[in-house]
C-alpha cells in the first residue's frame, strides 16, 4: 500500500528528500510558507561531504560553472596577517571538492522537476497524533487530513518541532548575531579567507571571479549590537578596523540584500516523533561555523528516503534514527565549539593562545572536515 507523505518545507532538506521519494516512486506532497521559490539573495559553503552528497543525488552537474571550488582557506588577523594557509585538496580531501555557490542556485537545482509538487504561501498551522497516522492543517485546506507521515523540513524555528514538543525547551541561542551577503569583487583573486577578531570574525568565500559571500558575526552580549537594529551600520561599526579586502567589501554594501540571523541550536537532535519525522534543520539545526548545515540536510534526506523505500513507516523512521544519531550528534559538537570560546577572546592572552593553537594545529574548521572525513563513525 503506498503511503501518503506530506513534507513541510521546501528548502535543501524538503527537496532533497523529495528527490529522493521521486527516485524510489514514492508520492508526496510539499506544503512551503514563502509565496514563491525565490530565495533571499545569500550565498552558502558546501564542505566536501556536501558536495559528496549532491553527487550521489545526481546535482552537482546540474551546477557546473555556478560554483567557485577553493583550494586553500587563509585565517589572519583583521589586520589582513596571516596566521595560517590550510590546503583543501590535500589528504584527506585529495578527491574531494569544497565548493561556495548561491543559494538560489543550490535550490533551483534542487528543485528541477519538482516544480509542481511545491504549493507555495501554504504554511502548516495545526499537528496531531492519531493511531496510525497524523493529522494535520494548513492554509490550504485541500491538504488537511490524515498522513502515515509527515516530514518536518521546515528549518530552524520548525513549527512542526514546536507543536509537537509543546511547552519543551527546544533551542539554545548562542547570543551571537550573524550577517551574511554577496558583494560584487571585480577581477578579484581570492580564496576563502577568515579574518579573525576578539568576538568577531568575517569570512568571505569567492562565488565566481567577481562575487564574494560574506558572513560575519559578533558576540552580542558584549557589543552595543542588538538584531532588528540597521544591519549595514552595525556591519560597518563592527568591522571597519579590519584591513585586506575589507574595506573595499564595507563600501559595496549599501546596494546588497543582507540577512541578518541569530545562531541558535537545536538542545537535542530529533528524528521522529511517532508519525512525524524530522530532518535538516528541524532535526539537527546547529552553528554554522563549520558549515554542517546543508551536508547534514543532505546526509538525513538520503537515510530517511532509503529506509522509506525499504520498509514500513515504522520501521523506517527506526532505521533512520539508528543510521543518523550519533553521526548528527558529533557534528553538532564539532559545530558548536567554537562558540563555547568566544568569550575568552576579549582578553589578549586568549587571542594569543587561539592563534598559536591555529598556526600549530591548523584552523579549527578545517580540523573538524579532517575528523568528519576520517573517523570510524561517519566511514560507516
Ligand atoms: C548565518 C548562517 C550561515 C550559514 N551558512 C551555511 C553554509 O555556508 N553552509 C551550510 O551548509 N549551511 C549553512 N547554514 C545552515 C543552513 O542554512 C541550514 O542548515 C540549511 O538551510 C537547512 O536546510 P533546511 O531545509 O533544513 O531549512 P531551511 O533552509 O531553513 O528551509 C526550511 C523551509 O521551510 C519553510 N517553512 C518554515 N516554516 C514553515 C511552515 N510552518 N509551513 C511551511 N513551510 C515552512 C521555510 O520557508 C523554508 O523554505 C548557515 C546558517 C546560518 C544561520
Amino acid at each position: 500500500m503506498t503511503s501518503k507523505i506530506l513534507i513541510v518545507g521546501a528548502g535543501i532538506a524538503g527537496l532533497s528528500i523529495a528527490q529522493w521519494l521521486s527516485r524510489f516512486g514514492l508520492d508526496f506532497e510539499i506544503v512551503e510558507k514563502r509565496s514563491s521559490e525565490t530565495v533571499a539573495h545569500t550565498g552558502i559553503v558546501l564542505p566536501f561531504n556536501a558536495v559528496r552528497e549532491l553527487k550521489d543525488l545526481g546535482m552537482l552537474g546540474r551546477l557546473e560553472g555556478q560554483y567557485f571550488q577553493a583550494s586553500t582557506i587563509t585565517y589572519s588577523k583583521v589586520t589582513g596577517k596571516m596566521i595560517k594557509v590550510a590546503s583543501l585538496t590535500e589528504p584527506p580531501f585529495e578527491n574531494d571538492q569544497f565548493i561556495a555557490l548561491k543559494r538560489k542556485d543550490l535550490d533551483s537545482a534542487l528543485l528541477e522537476g519538482l516544480e509542481r509538487k511545491v504549493r507555495y504561501n501554504t504554511e502548516i498551522l495545526t499537528v496531531e497524533h492519531s493511531d496510525d497516522a497524523v493529522n494535520i492543517t494548513c492554509t490550504n485546506e485541500l491538504l488537511n487530513g490524515a498522513y502515515d507521515l509527515l516530514i518536518a523540513a521546515d528549518g530552524i524555528n520548525s513549527l512542526v518541532r514546536q507543536k509537537n514538543y509543546e511547552g519543551q525547551e527546544m533551542l539554545t541561542d548562542h547570543n551571537v548575531i550573524g550577517w551574511r551577503f554577496v558583494v560584487p569583487y571585480p577581477e578579484h583573486t581570492l580564496q576563502p579567507l577568515h579574518m579573525i577578531g576578539q568576538t568577531d570574525l568575517l569570512t568571505i568565500y569567492p562565488l565566481s571571479d567577481d562575487a564574494l559571500y560574506c558572513y560575519g558575526h559578533v558576540y552580542e552580549d558584549l557589543n552595543d549590537i542588538t538584531l532588528g537594529e540597521n544591519a549595514r551600520e552595525n556591519i560597518k561599526k563592527v568591522f571597519s578596523g579590519y584591513g585586506g579586502p575589507i574595506p573595499y567589501i564595507l563600501s559595496q554594501i549599501d546596494d546588497v540584500e543582507i540577512l541578518t540571523s541569530r545562531l541558535k541550536s537545536v538542545v537535542k537532535p530529533c528524528f521522529f516523533d511517532r508519525r512525524v519525522a524530522f530532518v535538516g534543520d528541524a532535526a539537527n539545526g546547529c552553528s554554522p561555523l563549520i558549515q554542517q548545515g546543508a551536508a547534514m540536510a543532505l546526509a538525513d534526506s538520503r537515510c530517511l528516503a532509503d529506509a522509506l523505500a525499504m520498509q514500513n513507516v515504522e520501521q523506517a523512521l527506526i532505521t533512520y534514527q539508528a543510521r543518523r544519531e550519533r553521526k548528527v550528534e558529533r557534528t553538532i559538537r564539532f559545530a558548536n565549539a567554537p562558540l563555547s570560546h568566544l568569550q575568552n577572546m576579549q582578553s589578549w592572552v586568549g587571542r594569543g593562545i587561539r592563534d598559536l593553537k591555529i598556526r600549530a594545529v591548523g584552523p579549527p574548521d578545517v580540523n573538524a572536515w579532517k575528523k568528519l572525513a576520517t573517523d570510524r563513525l561517519f566511514l560507516s
